[in-house]
C-alpha cells in the first residue's frame, strides 16, 4: 500500500477518526505528537459528533450519514465549526444532518452549507456606509457601500484618475491643518510646573531668573515677532505675526503632535485626528492631563493598553515608548534629544541668541 493509498483510506474513514479522538483532549493529542491546529480541528469535530448533547437522535443520524457518505475529517470539522453561528439548537442539528447527508466532496458540502445558511440565517440588509483603512507611510483606503446606481458613477470617475478625483471632491473645510513650531528650551535651562496648578511651566535661565513658558517664548521670538514660512524649493513664502497664548487644554492636542501624528502603539497607523488623548498614568489614579503624561492611542489600543499580555505606553527620558508585558521598551514617539532635531529647533531661536 502506497502513502497515497493510505491517505485515500484515511479520508474515507473521517468519522471513525473523529470517534477515535472523542475521549482525548487537545493537550493529549499534542503530547502524542499532533500539530496543535490539527488537534483543535479533531477535538472540535469530536465535541459535536460524539460529545454529550440533548438531541441524541440527530447526533446519531449525523454519524450514520457521515459514515455512509465517507466524509473526510476536513469536511466534518467544517460542518461542526460552521454550525456554531446558527442561533437555535434545532437549526444547528438540521444544518449538520443535512450536510452529513449531502453526498460528494468537501466543495459540494460547502456549497450546500452556504445555501442552507442563507435560508436559516438571512444576512442583515445592507445599509449605505463608509469606512477607512489606514496604511503606513501616510496612505489610506476608503470603502463606500451604497446602491449600485449611486456607486457606479463615483467608481467610474475615481477609477479614471484617483488623485484628481480626490483633490476635486475633497470639501474645503475638512482639510484643516495645525502647525506646531517646536522650540528648544535651551541647553542649561531647568524647568518645573508652576505650583498654582494652572498648567503653566517655569524655566530657569542661566542667570538664575525664572520665567513662565509664555515669557520665555516671547523673549526668544522678541527680535522678530514674526514666523516666516519657508518652502524648501521656493524659499520664504509668507510672514505671520506671532500671537502668543499660553497653551490651554484645547491646545494640548496640538502639542501632542510633537511626539507623533499617529496612534503610538507599535504597528498602528491610525491618525491622531482619529485617536484619543491617552493618560500614561491613569487619570483615575491621579495621572494629570498634561503633555508629559499624554500620548495618542486609537480607541482600540486605548482599551488594550495595560491589559494582561498586551503591554502599555510609557514616557522614558522624554520619549513615548511601548513597554512589552516582560518590560522590554520599544521607542515609539519622537526622540527629542536627537542632535539633528535639536539643531533644527535651535534654528528657530533668533540670531540675537538666548535671553539672559
Ligand atoms: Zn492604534
Amino acid at each position: 500500500m502506497t502513502l497515497v493509498d493510505a491517505l485515500i483510506a484515511q479520508d474515507r474513514a473521517g468519522i471513525a477518526i473523529v470517534a477515535d479522538a472523542a475521549s482525548a483532549s487537545v493537550d493529549e493529542l499534542v503530547a502524542r505528537g499532533m500539530d496543535p491546529d490539527r488537534a483543535e480541528q479533531l477535538c472540535g469535530a469530536a465535541e459535536v459528533f460524539f460529545g454529550p448533547v440533548r438531541n441524541k437522535a440527530a447526533q446519531a443520524a449525523c454519524v450514520a450519514a457521515a459514515r455512509d457518505n465517507e466524509h473526510r475529517l476536513d469536511t466534518l470539522a467544517y460542518i461542526a465549526r460552521s454550525s456554531r453561528s446558527l442561533d437555535t439548537d434545532t437549526d444547528r442539528w438540521h444544518y449538520r444532518q443535512t450536510l452529513c447527508e449531502t453526498q460528494g466532496d468537501m466543495r459540494r458540502v460547502i456549497n450546500r452549507a452556504k445555501a442552507l445558511k442563507k435560508q436559516l440565517k438571512p444576512p442583515a440588509p445592507r445599509v449605505p456606509k463608509a469606512s477607512v483603512t489606514f496604511h503606513d507611510q501616510g496612505w489610506s483606503t476608503v470603502h463606500i457601500t451604497g446602491r449600485t446606481t449611486d456607486v457606479l458613477p463615483v467608481y467610474r470617475a475615481a477609477n479614471n484618475d484617483p488623485q484628481a478625483w480626490l483633490n476635486d471632491t475633497r470639501s474645503a473645510g475638512d482639510a484643516s491643518l495645525t502647525t506646531v513650531l517646536n522650540m528648544d528650551i535651551g541647553d542649561f535651562a531647568q524647568w518645573r510646573m508652576r505650583e498654582d496648578g494652572d498648567g503653566e511651566i517655569e524655566v530657569q535661565l542661566t542667570n538664575g531668573e525664572w520665567l513662565t513658558g509664555a515669557q520665555l517664548v516671547n523673549r526668544k521670538l522678541h527680535a522678530s515677532g514674526y514666523i516666516a514660512l519657508i518652502s524648501a524649493t521656493d524659499g520664504p513664502v509668507n510672514l505671520y505675526p506671532v500671537r502668543l497664548e499660553r497653551h490651554a487644554s484645547g491646545k494640548l492636542r496640538a502639542l501632542m503632535s510633537a511626539d507623533g501624528t499617529t496612534c503610538a502603539w507599535p504597528g498602528c497607523n491610525q491618525p491622531a485626528d482619529f485617536s484619543e488623548a491617552h493618560h500614561i498614568k491613569e487619570w483615575a489614579k491621579g495621572g494629570a492631563t498634561e503633555i508629559g503624561n499624554m500620548c495618542w492611542l486609537c480607541t482600540y489600543h486605548n482599551r488594550q493598553n495595560g491589559r494582561p499580555k498586551r503591554g502599555r505606553m510609557q514616557r522614558v527620558g522624554g520619549q513615548i515608548m511601548w513597554q512589552s508585558p516582560k518590560g522590554y521598551l520599544s521607542p515609539r514617539g519622537t526622540r527629542h534629544t536627537d542632535p539633528t532635531r535639536r539643531h533644527a529647533r535651535l534654528a528657530h531661536t533668533p540670531a540675537t541668541g538666548p535671553p539672559g
